[in-house]
């Protein structure tokens, strides 16, 4: 009997072994990983990476933060880049968003902060509170109190709810864990100017959109938007555990000497393998073949099925898709399982496509066709 709580549905499935973007099962049997973790291990069983932890090792893997630490440094640069932002390093997304909600709350003097419905923020207290799903918070009782929900891609909805205790508005440039629902370009654009001019600060949840998915390093970056604060985790040590929140440098005074803090947070082994994926991500070329792959993986999508009448609709951002379906999404997953694919669900009617931004050609082929076998069989 197991020893776990029930919280996770398990696939009997336990994967023992990775080569590049293949995952191994216990029983031997190969699969072509389109789920990456959920969005983590973002760039596969990369080498530099591997490489980049077992020298980290050799060295040290763990200094606390009492003390200087150069790859949280080399990091935090190769992240923000020619971006004004001060950097804070957790380890996980929950984390980052609860950053970003205290640094807001604290630089403002203000509680309020707007989200919106079917968004995910994580399950911590205050993550959890900021995310606009009941079903993430039924049983544990009063949330963190001065959150609110508009309607997505709804600018009205949202000044409907601002007013002089408002801190911050929160959201993801993708809706993930909803069913991967893009924002619209004029909204977030309205939406940032309206912030500026309120004096309200934009919070961006980069934690499942960032670092390359979509084929940027921050989604932001696809609409001409600079946020005041941004979360970041999943991909951004490709599988050690890590998160990070930035904000604007002229916020840095609310988070001075003793105001917020991690044990592990910015861990010197989490900080080797980032500042590897950090390389890779930015080197010439790499995220424009990103976008282009995603595009291509999309649009054969598109392609095979078309006309099919299980589909519903095809969406996404870069390597972030959905395939919105009539069909069971259990039924689905296991039947992509058999053929050796590995797909994730999103929402209650979408199979969700996180794939590694490594893929080869012929890796994307294999993976459509095998999509394109399973909506085609089932029912
Ligand atoms: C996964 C996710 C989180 C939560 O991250 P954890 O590391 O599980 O705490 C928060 N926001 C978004 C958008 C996510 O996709």
């Amino acid at each position: 009997m197991t020893k776990l709580f029930s919280n996770y549905k398990r696939s009997t499935i336990e994967f023992v072994k990775a080569q590049g973007n293949e995952l191994i099962d216990s029983q031997g049997k190969h699969y072509l990983d389109f789920s990456t973790g959920i969005g983590v291990t973002n760039l596969g069983f990369h080498p530099q990476v591997k490489a980049a932890l077992e020298n980290q090792v050799q060295e040290i893997w763990h200094t606390p933060n009492l003390y200087q630490n150069s790859l949280q440094e080399e990091v935090a640069q190769k992240l923000i880049g020619d971006y004004d932002y001060l950097a804070f390093f957790c380890n996980s997304g929950a984390e980052a968003n609860e950053a970003a909600i205290k640094i807001a709350r604290k630089a403002s003097g203000k509680q309020g902060i707007i989200t919106f419905q079917n968004s995910f923020h994580g399950r911590t207290f205050g993550s959890m509170s900021a995310t606009g799903q009941d079903k993430i918070k039924t049983g544990f009782g009063d949330g963190v109190p001065h959150f609110s929900y508009a309607k997505f891609n709804d600018l009205m909805s949202v000044k409907s709810l601002v007013d002089e205790q408002t801190a911050a508005v929160m959201l993801e440039m993708v809706q993930g864990e909803s069913g991967i629902l893009p924002a619209d370009k004029t909204f977030v654009q309205d939406l940032a100017a309206f912030c500026q001019e309120k004096g309200i600060y934009l919070i961006v949840d980069e934690v499942q959109t960032g670092m390359g998915r979509t084929g940027k390093l921050f989604s932001f970056e696809h609409y001409g938007i600079i946020p005041d604060i941004v979360t970041l985790a999943k991909g951004l040590a490709n599988g050690v555990p890590v998160g990070a929140m930035l904000a604007k440098t002229n916020l840095g005074s609310a988070f001075s000497y003793g105001s917020h803090g991690s044990t592990f947070g910015g861990n010197k082994l989490a900080m080797a393998a980032s500042s590897a994926v950090l390389d890779i991500l930015t080197s010439p070329g790499f995220l424009d073949q990103t976008w282009e792959n995603g595009n291509y993986l999309q649009d054969q999508l598109k392609k095979v099925l078309a006309n099919n009448p299980k589909i519903i609709q095809i969406r996404g951002l870069g390597y972030m898709i959905g395939i919105q379906t009539t069909e069971n999404l259990a039924d689905l997953v296991q039947a992509a399982r058999d053929k050796g694919l590995i797909v994730l669900t999103a929402g209650t009617d979408v199979i969700r496509l996180l794939p590694p931004l490594t893929l080869t050609k012929d890796e994307i082929d294999k993976g459509v066709a095998i999509l394109a076998d399973i909506f085609t069989e089932q029912g």
